[in-house]
């Protein structure tokens, strides 16, 4: 579960000059239960590519397969964190984690043991009636996590999801995603500009440039995990 292949990939932007491409001839995978970060500069298409294996976007070349399923469009199984959290303000912390398993028609106690159990583990219980405008930025973002992880999905998508939070608040991010992924067992992709973080968290590293040829090395980390 949580086999993640991106083949021959690319896709462009309708712009008023014509189509931009954003990445070209990108492929990766991510092995189930593997942890995957790509790392390069602000703009070579990270981003993109991200979106393409959540479903917001269709490639224009190659294609994107989870567990050998071409991806067609947003599923609770590709669950997404966002830089900017991008939580529903008006619902309250646990209105928000309980989101997706509202439209997957899970019953009202199932949905409230699970988030319980997952507003627990990433210390979010006593702000599970708080909105999301009155916490911290590390708090809105354990929200985000746990609001990804809160209808089981087999691959967690995290798009820069600590660039706008101190070192500090970083850290502690890291371990609570750690924790997450080594509990869960799932797949993770994980988007940064960050080297240093991609190495500290992953297995693998796919390193991305913006000219042609998007994906230009693949980093092994020799590590063993505690
Ligand atoms: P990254 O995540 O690595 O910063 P992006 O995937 O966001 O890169 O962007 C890749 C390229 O595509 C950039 O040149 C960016 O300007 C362009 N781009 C991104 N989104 C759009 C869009 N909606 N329309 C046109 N161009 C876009
Ligand atoms: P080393 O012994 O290799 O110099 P460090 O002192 O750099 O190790 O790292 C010690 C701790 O700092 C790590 O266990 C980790 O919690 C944290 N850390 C190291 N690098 C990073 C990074 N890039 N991003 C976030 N945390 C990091």
């Amino acid at each position: 579960r949580g086999h993640v292949e991106v083949r021959d990939f690319g896709l462009s932007y309708p712009t008023l000059d014509g189509p931009m491409p954003a990445v070209t001839n990108a492929s990766i995978h991510i092995n189930p239960g593997e942890f995957v970060s790509i790392v390069g500069p602000s703009g070579c298409g990270k981003s993109t590519l991200l979106n393409a294996v959540a479903g917001f976007l269709k490639p224009t070349v190659g294609s994107v397969t989870v567990d050998g399923e071409a991806v067609d469009g947003p599923s609770a199984e590709r669950g997404m964190v966002f830089q900017q959290y991008s939580l529903f303000p008006w619902k309250t912390v646990k209105g928000n984690v309980e989101f997706g398993m509202k439209m997957k028609h899970l019953d009202k106690a199932s949905r409230d043991r699970a988030a319980r159990t997952l507003l627990g583990i990433t210390g979010l219980t006593a702000f599970e009636n708080k909105y999301p405008d009155s916490l911290s930025g590390g708090m809105k973002q354990r929200v985000g996590i746990v609001r990804a992880l809160a209808t089981g999905p087999k691959v967690l998508l995290c798009d820069e999801p600590f660039g706008a939070l101190d070192a500090q608040t970083r850290v502690i991010m890291q371990q609570i995603l750690t924790n997450m992924w080594q509990r869960l067992k799932i797949s993770v992709l994980f988007v940064t500009h960050d080297i240093d973080e991609a190495i500290f968290l992953s297995d693998r590293v796919y390193c991305m440039t913006a000219r042609p040829g998007a994906i230009k090395a693949e980093i092994a980390i020799p590590l063993e995990r505690p």
